[in-house]
């Protein structure tokens, strides 16, 4: 008995112990700063521990404890980590997005606009993830153009039962590996081949997994914004659904705004699944000079023979687009050789009218150009719904300012220059909305168990420098930027679904 008591004894003390010492020790206190927790709520004052790559207490701690690292953040904000739902790049050629982790951003979703690494891809990049020190996070998604591809069907516009049959197995092992949904780019080749049919059949398989589909819309333009989101709703009848870089070109003003929000909210109340839209706060596009071309002249239709059966077809379509897209200076190229010059630059130094420039000497594959299309009023009352999200549309190499921008310009423009929307609102526009769309269950709020992704800044203080003539100009005032609990910016993991 006396023995049993003893042993009782002790086990008693050792277990009190390491409870103590799990409660006391951490590895980095946030100290003193004003909590943003990503809901929407106002900020408080608290500490933030992290333990690992989690936070492991938020609060004022009464109890003695220790900490390897603190980080003074009085006067500051801290904030979850900015989650960027629409992003770009090569996770092997540029791992570390320094791009993105300059402007707060902690995780990123990539395979946008229906084109994403094929599985064997994907697969190397979860084995090779410790070596390549990946910057951010990354949620992958799988692109829809990249199955049709490896499905076999290609261009094909009426793809039969089995082969979409085909798609959907794809589409659903990608899925059981851990992507979040399916990405859709119905304006480019090959997606917009694609009929409704082909598109609701994905659609079940995203919704099986509780997944999610972003979609770059058919055309984008005001016309046509209507059957744009009738089709994607369509699919919001069996997935989640969120319009990607939401835009409305040549549309102009608040109300229609409006309209298409109200739209929006009315297949949100309708519907069983969530709906979003992502818009970037930049007022060009950038994308590849084929959006100005007729379906004729691109693939798989040889453009060469186009170009030769054609031309004056292709020479009025080209000047009717572009003079409708508000001319060639509205038109500024982000590739060799004319990287830096607008259409109209380009133009005048041939001599030559500047429909012959793109037909003759570019073609639909030969630049990517900045397109000064979109309307402020319209893009600004985008901003300011509580169900539109901010993203990038960026990448490390991309000649547009939105790669390294968009995140620090809404804090330095939206929120402290203009007031257009609160801290905590814009906040929760860059972390818990993206989370809670794209389904990353522990990440985008400061919340006990959650992952350390955390910022800690002074808003005064941050700054989008990149602009289109200097679009590759890093974000300055994120004093620490911490990624799964590490402060250096470089431990970013593949996450999974
Ligand atoms: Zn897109």
């Amino acid at each position: 008995m006396k023995q049993f008591i003893l042993v009782y004894i002790l086990c008693m003390v050792e277990c009190v112990s390491t409870q103590a010492q799990e409660k006391s020790s951490f590895d980095i206190w946030v100290k003193g700063g004003m909590v943003l927790d990503g809901s929407g709520a106002p900020a408080t004052r608290a500490d933030v521990f992290i333990k690992g790559n989690h936070i492991s207490f938020i609060g004022h701690l009464k109890r003695p404890f220790s900490a390897k690292d603190t980080l003074h953040a009085s006067g500051k904000i801290v904030s979850p980590g900015f989650i960027d739902s629409h992003a770009h790049g090569l996770p092997f050629e540029t791992p570390n997005f320094k791009n993105f982790t300059s402007m707060g951003v902690t995780t990123i979703a990539l395979g946008q606009d229906g084109s994403s690494p094929n599985t064997s891809d994907v697969r190397k990049l979860i084995e090779n993830m410790d070596t390549l020190q990946l910057g951010p996070n990354i949620a992958l998604f799988i692109g829809h153009g990249t199955i049709r591809k490896l499905s076999g069907i290609g261009f094909k516009r009426d793809p039969s039962e089995d082969e979409i049959q085909k798609m959907c197995n794809l589409l659903a092992e990608g899925m059981s590996a851990g992507a979040f949904g399916m990405t859709t780019g119905l304006e480019y080749t090959p997606g917009r081949y694609a009929n409704q049919n082909e598109l609701d059949a994905l659609a079940k398989v995203v919704g099986q997994y509780d997944g999610l589909i972003m979609s770059h819309m058919r055309t984008e333009n005001n016309a046509t914004m209507e059957s744009d989101l009738a089709e994607l709703f369509s699919q919001g009848k069996y997935a989640n659904i969120q319009v990607s870089h939401m835009k409305v070109v040549y549309g102009e003003g608040k109300e229609r705004a409006i309209e298409i929000l109200t739209l929006l909210n009315q297949q949100r109340d309708e519907s069983t699944f969530n709906v979003s839209a992502d818009v970037y706060p930049y007022l060009a596009s950038y994308t590849t000079i084929g959006i100005l071309f007729p379906e004729y002249a691109l693939a798989p239709n040889d453009y060469e023979i186009v170009r030769q059966n054609r031309r004056n077809d292709l020479l009025d379509y080209v000047r009717d687009k572009v003079n409708r897209r508000n001319g060639p200076e509205a038109t500024l190229f982000g590739t060799k050789p004319y990287k830096g010059k607008s259409l109209k630059q380009v133009a005048d130094e041939k001599g030559i009218p500047f429909e012959k420039v793109l037909v003759d000497h570019i073609g639909p594959t030969g630049a990517s150009a900045a397109y000064f299309t979109m309307d402020r009023d319209l893009q600004y009352r985008f901003i300011q719904d509580p169900y539109v999200m901010i993203s990038s549309d960026g990448s490390p190499t991309m000649h547009h300012p939105r790669g390294y921008g968009s995140f620090a310009k809404v804090i330095e423009e939206f929120v402290v220059r203009d007031s257009l929307i609160t801290l905590p609102e814009a906040i929760r526009k860059m972390t818990s909305l993206p989370a809670e769309m794209i389904g990353i269950g522990d990440r985008g709020r400061l919340r006990k168990g959650y992952k350390a992704d955390i910022l800690i800044f002074n808003p005064n203080n941050v700054k989008a420098n990149a602009s289109f003539a200097e679009p590759h100009k890093l974000a300055t005032g994120f004093d620490y930027v911490i990624i799964n609990g590490k402060i250096d910016r470089g431990h970013g993991q593949v996450l999974k679904k």
